[in-house]
C-alpha cells in the first residue's frame, strides 16, 4: 500500500470546520410520512422487494443515487435552452466540450444512460472467449460483458472483502491477480482492463492514482486497453485529495484530468455523479473503437447527437458536469454521508468501514448471523428497515450477484450488505439523523427476525423484480 494519510471522520480533516452544503433551498417537495399498518400491506403488495415499492409509499428514499440528484438553478435554467434539433444541436457540442475539458477524453458518444454505453463499448471490444478482469463487478457492466461473450475476473485486493479493514483505497486492482491472469489466458484474450472509481459492490471504496499509475504501466506493458467505469470517479478523487499523499492541495477537477490520464476511455452513467436525471456517454481516445461505437449507437440510442437524451437533456448534463467537480460541492456531499456513518459506527451497527463516498452499507451477515445467505439477510433487512420507517433502502448480497451461468446456483458474494444510498443535494441533516435512529431500531430487534424464500426469479438482474415472502 502506498503512503497515505487516512483521517476517521470528516471533522478531524477539516478541523473545526462544517461540511455544510454550498446552496440553500429554493423549492421543496413535500413527502408522506405513513403507517404501520399502510407499509406492511405496501412491502407485502411489493413480494418483500424495495424495488417493487410505490415512491408515494416512501418516506426516505435511500434506494438508489442513481438519477435522484436535485438540480441547480443554473441546470433548470440550462433546461431552458434546450435546441431539440435532430441532429447537431447545440446543447450536444456544449455537452462534448464539458466532457472533453473535464475528463480529457478526445471522442465522446452520448448514451441515454451508463448501460447504453457499457453495451457500446462491450459490444466494439470484446470477442467470444476474451477475459475482462475488474475491480469487482458491478451488475449491468458485468452483464453486457458477458452477453458480448466475454467472462468476467474479479481482480480486486483482498481487503475490499473485508468490511472492517480500515484500507484507504480497497478499489484498488492486485497487480498480481491480473498478472496472473495474464499469465494464465494471454494477453491478447484480455481486451481491456474493467476499472471502476468507488467500487460500489465494495462499499463505495475508492481506487488511489498510484494504482492506477501502476496499472498503465502494466497495461503498457502487454499491450492492453485500460477503460474506466467514470460513474463516481468524481467521488473518488475527492478520497485521493483527502487520502492520498500529494494531492491536499490538488482541486478535485485537476486529479480527475490526471487520473483519466492514465486510462484509454471510460463509460459514465450522468445519474450519478454528474446531478442529473437521466444521461450518459462513453468516451474514448482510440478511433476506431469510436468509429464502431458511433456506428451501433445510431442502432440502440439515437444519433450520434443525443444518443437518446433530449437537447435539454444535454444541457442540464453539460452544467451538472461543471458543478460535480467543484471541491464544495463533494465536501458537503461526502460530509453528509460521513455524518450518517459516524452516528452508526458510533452505536456500534455493523457497517461497512471505511464509510464509502454514495452510501452506507450495512453489513446484514452481522445483522442477522441467525439467517443463512440462502434466507437473503440482506433482503430481509432491507424490507425490515421499510416497515420500520419507510425509509427504502436496497439489497446487495445473494440477490443482486445472481446465479452462476455455468452451475446454476445461486452465488454467494463475501458482503452480504444493504446500502443506504443517499441522493445528491436532496435530504437535510435532519434526515440523516431519523434514518440513523430507524437502523437502530431495526438492529435492536435483529433477534425477532427471521429470514425470506424466494417466489418469483427472474432471469436477469433477478434483484429488480424478485419477490419473496417472509418465513
Ligand atoms: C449506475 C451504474 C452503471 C449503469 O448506469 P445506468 O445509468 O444505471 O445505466 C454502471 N456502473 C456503475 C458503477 C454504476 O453505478
Amino acid at each position: 500500500m502506498t503512503e497515505t494519510t487516512f483521517p476517521q471522520t470528516m471533522g478531524q480533516q477539516f478541523g473545526r470546520r462544517s461540511w455544510a452544503e454550498p446552496w440553500k433551498i429554493k423549492m421543496v417537495e413535500p413527502i408522506k410520512m405513513t403507517t404501520r399498518a399502510e407499509r406492511e400491506q405496501a412491502i407485502a403488495k411489493a413480494g418483500y422487494n424495495t424495488f417493487l415499492l410505490r415512491s408515494s409509499d416512501v418516506y426516505i428514499d435511500l434506494l438508489t443515487d442513481s438519477g435522484t440528484s436535485a438540480m441547480s438553478d443554473r441546470q433548470w435554467a440550462g433546461i431552458m435552452l434546450g435546441d431539440e434539433a435532430y441532429a447537431g444541436s447545440d446543447n450536444f457540442y456544449r455537452l462534448e466540450k464539458a466532457i472533453q475539458d473535464h475528463y480529457g477524453y478526445k471522442y465522446i458518444v452520448p448514451t441515454h444512460q451508463g448501460r447504453g454505453a457499457e453495451h457500446l463499448i462491450s459490444q466494439a471490444v470484446i470477442k467470444q472467449g476474451d477475459y475482462i478482469p475488474g475491480n469487482m463487478y458491478f451488475t449491468t457492466t458485468r452483464l453486457h460483458q458477458e452477453l458480448a461473450g466475454g467472462t468476467f475476473v474479479d481482480v480486486i485486493v483482498d481487503a475490499a472483502h473485508d468490511p472492517t479493514d480500515l484500507s484507504p483505497f480497497k478499489g484498488n486492482i492486485d497487480l498480481n491477480k491480473l498478472e496472473a491472469l495474464i499469465e494464465k489466458v494471454g494477453a491478447e484474450n484480455i481486451p481491456y482492463v474493467s476499472l471502476a472509481g468507488t467500487v460500489n459492490m465494495a462499499g463505495g471504496q475508492p481506487v488511489s492514482m498510484a494504482n492506477v499509475r501502476e496499472l498503465r504501466a502494466l497495461c503498457d506493458k502487454h499491450n492492453i486497453r485500460l477503460y474506466l467505469d467514470a460513474t463516481r470517479m468524481a467521488e473518488n478523487c475527492f478520497f485521493i485529495q483527502e487520502r492520498e499523499k500529494g494531492y491536499a492541495d490538488k482541486p478535485v477537477a485537476e486529479i480527475l484530468r490526471e487520473f483519466c490520464g492514465y486510462t484509454d476511455g471510460a463509460w459514465m452513467s450522468s445519474k450519478k455523479d454528474h446531478l442529473v436525471n437521466i444521461g450518459g456517454w462513453l468516451a474514448v481516445n482510440d478511433e476506431d473503437v469510436f468509429d464502431k461505437a458511433r456506428n451501433m449507437v445510431v442502432v440502440y440510442e439515437g444519433l450520434h447527437t443525443y444518443g437518446g437524451m433530449s437537447g435539454r437533456d444535454m444541457e442540464a448534463l453539460a452544467i451538472g458536469i461543471g458543478e460535480s467537480v467543484q471541491d464544495d460541492h463533494l465536501r458537503a456531499r461526502i460530509g453528509q454521508v460521513y455524518y450518517l456513518g459516524e452516528l452508526l459506527t458510533d452505536w456500534k451497527i455493523p457497517i461497512v468501514q471505511p464509510v464509502g463516498g454514495h452510501a452506507i452499507f450495512l453489513d446484514a451477515k452481522k445483522f442477522y448471523p441467525h439467517i443463512s445467505q440462502d434466507k437473503f439477510p440482506a433482503q430481509t433487512l432491507a424490507s425490515e428497515l421499510y416497515l420500520e420507517s419507510g425509509i427504502r433502502a436496497m439489497e446487495r448480497g445473494v440477490v443482486s450477484a445472481g446465479r452462476d451461468p455455468e452451475t446454476g446456483d445461486h452465488r454467494y458474494p463475501a458482503l452480504e450488505l444493504v446500502r443506504l444510498t443517499i441522493p445528491r443535494r436532496v435530504y437535510t441533516q435532519a434526515h440523516m439523523d431519523v434514518t440513523a435512529e430507524a437502523v437502530r431500531a431495526v438492529y435492536e430487534n435483529r433477534e425477532n427476525t427471521n429470514g425470506l424464500k424466494m417466489v418469483y426469479e427472474p432471469d436477469y438482474l433477478r434483484f429488480f423484480q424478485a419477490r419473496f415472502e417472509q418465513l
